[in-house]
């Protein structure tokens, strides 16, 4: 007999697997099922990776990030990889994310969020389901919690689920360990390493804030202003973009909400839905779709959200979208992060931000100036231009302004290392330099000399 499927209003009741009833993008086919149950099985019955003591506090400083009063800084690889696993990438990227959080609260005078997009930024959504390698069309790299990058590991494995929970969870476990342990004491002198800068005003320019920077932690220092440890650590939260729903229901829990913490929605017994694979997910440009899975997965879970918005996005889809995830207007709840590359960011940004602002929602806005800007070399290359990316930021910050409205934050897809993956900036790094050190397995990231000269330009303006 044949039957009609009638999709479920969004007055349906949420559950951790409503999604499943929805149209889904970007899903895996696995070719044994019962595997994938085990697997799934098993992430149900792991601990929390984050808790929602961490999740709640993030979303009170993300309240703060709407209201204009912090800034939010995230960054990290785009494609994650279960090898990155290891001190020091981890020492490196937690060193990059501290020294441009100083350069920003020089800038803007506001605390800054840190979020890495690390400890689970393993999957990737693909423009097509296949590639060409060496010559052959085979399946698309999706993530190492999917596929494995190298073409005899292509096919989804079940086993990588479990993988991506212990590589998670080991990752944050090394951040919170170093963190306690002093990798971010600002009692101890941070190396700032200017001297590629060939450019004599702009090094003299970027000496002039790391002595700023390095004179008034001095000062607090001196005056004994740590009474309270803040200048021994400082909180790093872990985001990814939450695209296999099967692995983040497993990691949803029914969890008692903090104390004090303001309810939002129905919790008669104190609990809440809390994802806690990470203190942050948003939903990727490809998964957004109004009726969609992904929509339906993230409207019930308390974490903050983020979604990219990209140049298809409409202004009354983006309120609609808006009233679904979020329908009781917590302020800070949803970010924003908007990613129309270089030369759509006049014509599109102004009129979001109107729209966003005569529903009544108050959100973070963050600009993504990596994902509009990706461009390919004569021989192929993915690159990005340093300038170009520049161009996204100043332009969203100034448009921010234009319609009285605040730049909440940065996202940024870099690594702490020296790769040769992104154009331009003070390295001077041109094509033919690609490759170098071009290491990334998805986009091409800023190195450490790249994002830290773009958080220079970025305080340059907040100052201005
Ligand atoms: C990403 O952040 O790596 C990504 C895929 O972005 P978007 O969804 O904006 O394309
Ligand atoms: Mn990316």
């Amino acid at each position: 007999m044949a039957s009609i499927a009638v999709t479920p209003t969004r007055s349906t009741k949420w559950s951790p697997s409503s999604w499943r009833s929805k149209p889904t993008k970007q899903v895996v086919t696995y070719d044994d099922p019962s595997a994938v149950a085990s697997a799934l099985t098993k992430l149900e019955r792991l601990p929390p990776i984050v808790t929602p003591t961490e999740i709640v506090r993030l979303k009170s400083s993300l309240r703060d990030a709407a209201l204009g009063k912090a800034i939010l800084l995230q960054g990290g690889d785009c494609a994650e990889l279960f090898s990155y696993c290891s001190d020091e990438p981890i020492d490196s990227k937690i060193k990059l994310l501290l020294q441009m959080s100083l350069v920003l609260i020089w800038g803007s005078n506001k605390p800054v969020i840190r979020i890495g997009r690390m400890a689970g930024q393993f999957a990737k959504p693909r423009s097509s389901p296949t590639e060409m390698v060496d010559g052959k069309e085979i399946a698309s790299f999706r993530g190492d919690i999917l596929n494995g990058f190298d073409p005899a590991e292509r096919k989804p494995d079940p086993e990588r689920l479990v993988s991506a929970y212990f590589h998670s969870a080991t990752t944050l476990n090394y951040v919170r360990g170093q963190l306690a342990s002093g990798i971010a004491d600002l009692h101890n002198p941070l190396d700032w390493g200017l001297g590629h800068v060939r450019d004599k005003e702009l090094q003299s320019k970027y000496q002039e804030i790391v002595l700023s920077i390095s004179d008034s932690l001095r000062f607090m220092r001196t005056i004994g202003a740590d009474t309270a440890g803040q200048l021994q650590t400082v909180d790093l939260y872990t985001s990814h973009e939450g695209l296999v729903l099967e692995y983040e229901q497993s990691l949803t829990r029914r969890l008692k909400h903090p104390a004090n913490y303001a309810l939002s929605n129905d919790s008669s017994d104190g609990k809440g839905w809390y994802n806690t694979s990470a203190h942050f997910l948003w939903i990727g440009d490809r998964t957004r779709q109004i009726d969609g899975g992904h929509v339906e997965y993230f409207r019930g879970i308390e974490n903050p959200i983020g979604i990219k918005v990209g140049p298809s996005m409409k202004n009354d889809e983006l309120v609609m979208l808006l009233d679904i995830v979020n329908p009781t207007k917590e302020i800070g709840k949803v970010t924003l992060i908007t990613r129309y590359g270089e030369d759509k960011v006049e014509s599109m940004l102004g009129a979001h931000i109107e729209a966003v602002k005569s529903s009544g929602h108050v959100v973070v806005w963050q600009c993504d100036p990596m994902h509009g800007n990706t461009r390919s070399t004569p021989s192929g290359i993915k690159t990005r231009h340093f300038s170009s990316i520049f161009s996204e930021l100043s332009s969203a910050l100034k448009i921010h302004k234009e319609h009285d409205s605040f730049l909440g934050g940065v996202h940024l897809e870099l690594t702490g290392d020296a790769v040769t993956e992104c154009v331009g900036g003070s390295v001077e790094l041109g094509e033919e330099d690609l490759s170098l050190n071009y290491t990334s397995y998805c986009d091409p990231r800023l190195n450490e000399k790249q994002a830290l000269e773009l958080a220079f330009l970025v305080a340059g303006h907040y100052r201005d």
